[in-house]
């Protein structure tokens, strides 16, 4: 799988990982072809996908910004967005031409480690932003152990007993 410019990759290894090794696990969440066609796929799985990502993590917004989120009215969010514009910024510095806007790429899979839930206030918040470093590790980690959990409907349970106390106060405080 071949980023279009090496810049995005190390971008996006030093947005992902802890340990610069496991990136290839990440590899999943990317698919560099044509949005459009990405989108209709995600359009034919998204009801699905929301169902069985409330099954195994509740009805619980996986964004939680501060002062928006509502956890309520919950939608399929792409934690890497399907296409952005934002590495043609600020990596790049590629400026609008008048009238036009900057050039957009193709990232995000419709993988369902790349699909999270996200209440309808957050969700349009995000748009094709990218989360920072801090929450977007929080949520493949809660994913991580929840694939790893043998009875993921005790998710919450297993992640709390996973990590010390002071972390589950930092996430419970910070949102997960
Ligand atoms: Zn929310």
């Amino acid at each position: 799988m071949d980023f279009e410019f090496p810049e995005d990759e190390k971008f996006f290894r030093k947005l992902l990982c802890k340990d610069k090794n496991v990136f290839n696990s990440y590899l999943c969440l990317f698919d560099f072809r044509e949005p459009k066609i990405k989108r209709s796929e995600f359009c034919r799985i998204r009801n699905k996908v929301l169902k069985d990502l409330i099954d195994k993590y509740g009805q619980r917004c996986m964004l939680q910004y501060p002062n928006r989120c509502i956890n309520s009215k919950f939608v399929v969010d792409h934690l890497i967005p399907l296409s952005s514009n934002k590495l043609n910024k600020i990596l790049r510095g590629i400026l609008a031409e008048k009238g036009k806007k900057i050039k957009t790429q193709s990232f995000g899979s419709n993988h369902i480690n790349n699909l999270i839930i996200a209440c309808s206030e957050c969700n349009s918040f995000k748009k094709h932003k990218f989360l920072n470093r801090k929450d977007i590790v929080n949520i493949l980690e809660l994913k991580v152990i929840a694939n790893n959990a043998d009875d993921i409907s005790d998710t919450f349970g297993k992640l709390k007993r996973n990590i010390s106390g002071q972390q589950f106060k930092d996430k419970a405080r910070d949102g997960w």
